[in-house]
């Protein structure tokens, strides 16, 4: 039994998407460009609503997935074959873009908090072009356990504590956590042992994830180990713990488009101006 510990720590930097949302970007930046087959974290969180009224309206994405999870406020999306959702606070969105959709993420709220994070997970060479697909999970879908006194788990990929996330099929057999911890609460939590894997702290002042301190803000990139001791000090904490298979492949990324060689993202940029997506 190996016990993941503490390998990087990165702060997020501030940063503005979409067309003109304010977000704080954490993995796809200059100090963690990706963390294999995580492409991109990104937490966006204001009761401004100049912050993120405008959105993301209509853009492209190839050859990976981007997973929506909506802590507070009310997101809709819409994509150009069709599809419609409203994501609502403690909904998750496992979107496969696969070979292409063109889609909107648009705040349906015009005060309040909205806060959340988007994390864009990596596909196989092989499911790059596949046919694209949603998993939109209502919050009570979501299991929530105690495993331990004064601990809850949101379980939305991988099977932990004796329940299975709502999430599946995904190539990366990603584990997706939301880890709420009360002053003094401590648990284990396996993870299997060669994916890749993170933990960043959204709420609270700060954990000890085995027995360094992780600050707010701060996402720890994780040693390899079977299981991560989370533990809160005086005063409750909320931590994202995050694993995937790390993909090991060549990875040709331009803006929205994340696929293997230049070439294929050439091809990608034609198909998108073309209509094709
Ligand atoms: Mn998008």
């Amino acid at each position: 039994m190996s016990t993941r510990t503490i390998v990087r720590r990165v702060r997020g930097l501030p940063a503005s998407d979409g067309a003109g949302v304010k977000l704080n970007r954490i993995i796809g930046q200059r100090a963690l460009e990706m963390l294999d087959p995580f492409l991109m974290l990104d937490e966006f969180g204001s009761d401004s609503a100049g912050d993120y009224i405008a959105g993301f309206p209509d853009h492209p994405h190839r050859g990976f997935e981007t997973v929506t999870y909506m802590l507070n406020g009310r997101m809709r999306h819409r994509d150009n074959a069709g599809n419609e959702g409203l994501l609502e606070s403690g909904s998750v969105q496992w979107m496969t873009a696969g070979r292409g959709i063109v889609h909107s993420e648009m705040p349906e709220q015009d005060h309040g908090l909205m806060r959340g994070f988007q994390l864009w997970v990596n596909l196989p060479a092989k499911d790059k072009m596949t046919t694209p697909r949603y998993q939109d999970i209502a919050p009570e879908r979501i299991p929530d356990v105690e495993p331990a006194a004064g601990v809850r788990v949101r379980v939305v990929a991988g099977e932990m504590f004796g329940v299975r996330g709502p999430i599946s099929g995904v190539a990366t057999e990603p584990v997706y956590l939301d880890i709420a911890l009360q002053a003094g609460a401590k648990v284990s939590t396996p993870l299997p042992e060669n994916h890749n894997a993170f933990a960043y702290v959204f709420e609270g002042e700060g954990v000890r994830l085995d027995d360094e301190q992780l600050a707010r803000g701060e996402l720890a990139v994780l040693s390899a180990g079977d299981s991560v001791k989370l533990a809160a000090n005086d005063k409750p904490a909320r931590v994202l713990v995050v694993a995937g298979k790390p993909l090991n492949e060549p990875v040709a990324k331009y803006g929205p488009f994340v696929m293997n060689t230049p070439e294929q993202i050439v091809q990608a940029i034609r198909d998108f101006q073309t209509g094709n997506f």
